[in-house]
């Protein structure tokens, strides 16, 4: 398929949304193809004044979105999800041509971002609240749930629109009016999203986009407003400390989704049928860069051969190269920086005594290609099992035993995701509970769903998104005491 590249660049809006319009910006910044690292075209650079600007619209909105009926808010949403779906092509070539991953991964993204906007409209008429009697009788108890009021998000590169989906969906679905920042290496579907929102008859001000490479800058002057109620980030723990440290002056509601180490666990007596396409998805899938993307591989000593061997095969049998290539199924990482940060931790490895079973090397030609890589005998020292790596490599432990997978699983300050693969469902229920994770994935390698309450625990996050607890970080509870 002939992808007209200019064509569907020229469907972007140009300029910053706030309060409904498209504003533009003496400054701009350059969004660049990760492919062969040219440049796509300029966006806006938000900075303060324009920080302001759209702090001003979502608390001018802010009063009538909250007091919109539940089903108006609904039928928004669920309006916004058919324009996603039906302009799913052109999201998905916008997603590969600024983050590189294959085309089909970035349709079937744009499905997965769609469905939260699906989901919450579902959601947005079912908030209800509780009438008790007190113990002793006499007072009744109401208790009301409330939108929290104007909320910032801060999105990532790697899932450019479900990250902003996942967010903005529950948020309005609560009557919540966001101001939405997106990582500056990958604004472009931000901004194709703002227009379904636009065209799904979102009014103004509800939702505004600020595209800028001056996120501390822009963020200071959102987070010290004191009009702000809600701070909802999705990135690194690193930068995910940093805005806890930024909210606390005004005590905001936070919810945080931050990095994983995530440990994929071949127990004893694992199907390797199931284990292998398993591993395969929970590693490569967005080009092995996804907080949930399998970290350390630890399989039981006496599988560790087959599953190697394998796992290796199917492992040299990716395509990788351009996104947009029809027969790519690995894509570039998104950045020089990410590249060399893979090229570091293979080399680190091997230093400390793993051996390469495939792959191994960047590429060399234009673009940031990482040849798909597997390390066996890793060390425990090695960096890549204590950090995430974000990129196409497999480290491969051998353990002696299921509870030393349990063990060294845990043994992170992270806690996002697990897999676990066996054939012993008491084994996995034992195991499920003893991993220090927000998310288990049991004989399956791909687990996030709309419907399911998405987040981690430890220095994963805070809070989840998805399913019923998605809606909840954006309403608060007021009791209302009436004595009879
Ligand atoms: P990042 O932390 O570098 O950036 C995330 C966002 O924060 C971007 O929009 C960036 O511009 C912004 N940002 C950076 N510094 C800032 C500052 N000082 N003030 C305000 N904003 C700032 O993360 P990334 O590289 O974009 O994404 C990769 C990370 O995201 C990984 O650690 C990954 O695990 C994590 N992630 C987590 C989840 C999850 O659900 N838990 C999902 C996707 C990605």
């Amino acid at each position: 398929m002939v992808i007209d590249v200019a064509e569907v660049l020229g469907r972007l809006p140009e300029g910053l949304f706030i309060g409904g319009r498209w504003v533009g910006t003496e400054r701009q910044f350059d969004v660049h193809d990760p492919s062969d690292d040219s440049v796509l075209c300029a966006v806006s650079d938000a900075g303060v004044v324009e920080a302001q600007a759209a702090m001003d619209a979502a608390c001018e909105a802010a009063g009538p979105w909250a007091a919109t009926e539940p089903r108006e808010r609904a039928e928004i949403l669920r309006r916004a999800y058919e324009l996603v779906v039906k302009r799913q092509d052109t999201f998905a070539t916008i997603m590969t041509l600024e983050m590189g991953k294959p085309l089909a991964e970035s349709r079937g993204e744009a499905l997965y971002g769609a469905e939260f906007l699906r989901w919450f409209s579902e959601e947005a008429v079912r908030i209800d609240g509780r009438w008790t009697v007190a113990p002793s009788g006499g007072t009744r108890l109401l208790v009301m749930r409330q939108p929290v009021g104007p909320v910032y998000a801060i999105t990532p590169w790697n899932f450019p629109l479900a990250m902003g989906t996942r967010k903005i969906a529950p948020a309005l679905a609560a009557g919540c009016t966001v101001i939405i920042k997106p990582a500056s290496l990958s604004p472009l579907t931000t901004l194709f999203l703002m227009q379904v929102l636009q065209d799904a008859g979102v009014p103004a001000g509800v939702v505004n986009c600020l595209t800028t490479v001056r996120s501390a800058e822009v963020s200071e002057v959102v987070l010290g407003d004191p009009r702000l109620r809600k701070l909802t980030f999705t990135g690194s723990t690193e930068v995910g400390r940093l805005l806890l440290e930024q909210a606390a002056g005004s005590i905001l509601r936070t919810s945080m989704e931050l990095g994983g180490n995530a440990p994929f666990l071949v127990l004893q007596d694992a199907d390797l049928d199931v284990a292998v396409p398993a591993a395969m998805a929970a590693k490569f899938r967005n080009n092995g860069e996804a907080c949930t993307a399998a970290n350390r591989l630890y399989v039981h000593r006496g599988l560790v051969d087959e599953f190697q061997e394998r796992f290796t095969r199917n492992v040299e049998e990716l395509r990788l190269g351009p996104g947009l290539a029809d027969d790519t199924t690995l894509g570039p990482l998104v950045d020089r920086a990410a590249l060399d940060k893979v090229v570091e931790l293979v080399d680190d490895a091997v230093s400390k005594g793993a051996r390469v079973l495939a792959g191994g090397r960047a590429e060399v030609r234009p673009g940031h290609y990482m040849q798909p890589t597997v390390l066996g005998d890793v060390p425990h020292n090695a960096r890549l099992l204590h950090e995430e790596i974000f990129g196409p490599l497999a480290p491969i432990v051998a353990v002696e035993s299921d509870e030393e997978a349990v063990r060294r699983a845990n043994d992170t300050e992270f806690g996002l995701i697990a897999y676990v693969m066996t054939r012993d469902v008491t084994q996995a229920v034992r195991v499920a509970e003893s991993l220090e994770v927000g998310m288990v994935a049991l004989n399956t390698g791909i687990i996030s769903n709309p419907a399911a309450p998405f987040g981690g625990v430890k220095q994963s996050g805070l809070g989840r998104e998805g399913s019923h607890e998605g809606i909840e970080e954006y309403l608060e509870t007021k009791y209302v005491g009436l004595s009879l």
